[in-house]
């Protein structure tokens, strides 16, 4: 690990201005971070401590939204009970992250802009394209748990369950940085490797997460399928919101996680689920759909059946079917 200097804002506008520092990389939970300059991945010059910026730091209910803070760790995120009632999706992907003592740690902001886990991409020895390299090593090499979809230049999958939620939720940004403020929704936040393959998402330096806006009280479900029963990154995932009119679906919101670089709309199963009624036939015929389109890798042909029983589990959550 390099030596860096530690720099401790009190507010965002402080924040801002060390975060666009040559060199200077945002801390907020720090778990990748640290894993980062670990794996010699990040050298920064600055380590920008944002734990004590307070004022990152909130979790409300406003005008039928929850407006949420990034420095919210994954542990408030599962359990506060404005978050179980009004989000219970993305309460699910919180809690179903790493485990206790990295969820104490880990924040909304954090997770979001965490690294993929490539091993190529983690490893000092691999200078892959996404380090500006010209190789994928993973297409010829060990692929089991990269993406089926959108990975014809890099496969990483988005390692965020709570992106994956977030999206079927239909949440939106606050970012603010050294040029201001803006807003976008969750899906414009994430950067697809066609467009950039060096970066996850749209986040300039010294810009920041402020704010996490998520819809409340909408119907779902997130199921995640892991390798191991714990510790793990998702092996597949998937968030499913639906807009039920009796039984009949008027709207529905199906992301898979872990299955491309971005967290991944499932439109084909959205389309064959609006207009039906939602039963157990319904749901197990539109979850086949989950990778109509996916272009396998040599040795990761398991995930499609993983992600179609994703997005079957959520349904049958969401629905009220399970
Ligand atoms: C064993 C293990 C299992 C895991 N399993 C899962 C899982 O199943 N699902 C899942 O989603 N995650 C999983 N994770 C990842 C973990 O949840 C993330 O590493 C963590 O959430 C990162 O949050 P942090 O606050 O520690 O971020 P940090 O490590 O502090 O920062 C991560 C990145 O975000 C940037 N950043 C932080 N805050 C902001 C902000 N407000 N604005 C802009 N940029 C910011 C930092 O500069 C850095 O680039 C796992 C991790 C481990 C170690
Ligand atoms: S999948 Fe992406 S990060 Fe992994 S080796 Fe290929 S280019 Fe690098």
């Amino acid at each position: 690990m390099n030596s860096f200097t530690w720099i401790e804002p009190a507010d965002i506008p402080g924040a801002i201005a060390a975060g666009a520092q040559q060199g200077a990389l945002f801390k907020a939970g720090g778990v990748d971070v640290t894993d980062l300059m670990k794996e010699g991945i990040a050298q920064p010059a600055a380590l920008v401590n944002l734990r004590r910026v307070s004022e990152m730091d909130f979790l409300r209910e406003e005008k039928g939204a929850l407006v949420i803070g990034p420095l919210v760790t994954l542990a408030r995120l599962s359990e506060d009970p404005l978050m179980v009632k009004g989000a219970n999706t993305l309460a699910l992907a919180a809690g179903w992250a790493g485990t206790p003592q990295i969820r104490n740690l880990a924040t909304l902001g954090g997770n979001l802009a965490q690294r993929p886990r490539c091993p190529y991409f983690r490893s000092e020895l691999f200078h892959c394209r996404k380090k500006g390299g010209t190789e994928c090593f993973a297409m010829l090499g060990e692929n089991q748990e990269h993406a089926v979809f959108g990975n014809d230049l890099c496969a990483i999958v988005h390692p965020s369950g709570v992106a994956t939620a977030l999206v079927a939720l239909g949440a939106s940004l606050k970012l603010r940085g050294p040029r201001g403020e803006r807003t976008l929704p969750i899906e414009q936040f994430f950067v697809r490797p066609e467009q950039d393959v060096t970066r996850e998402n749209v986040l300039q330096p010294g810009e920041l997460i402020v704010e996490v806006r998520v819809p409340a009280g909408r119907r779902g479900g997130y199921v995640k399928l892991m390798q191991k029963q714990t510790f793990d990154w998702p092996l597949a995932d998937a968030a499913v919101v639906l807009d039920l009119d009796g039984g009949t679906v008027r709207e529905a919101r199906v992301v898979l996680g872990a299955a491309a670089p971005v967290p991944w709309r499932a439109s084909a199963v959205e389309k064959a689920l609006v207009g039906k009624k939602l039963d157990e036939s319904s749901a197990r015929a539109a979850a086949q759909l989950a990778t109509s389109g996916a272009t396998p890798l040599d040795k990761n042909g398991h995930k499609l059946a993983a992600l179609q029983a994703a997005v079957l589990r959520s349904l049958r959550a969401a629905g009220g079917l399970a």
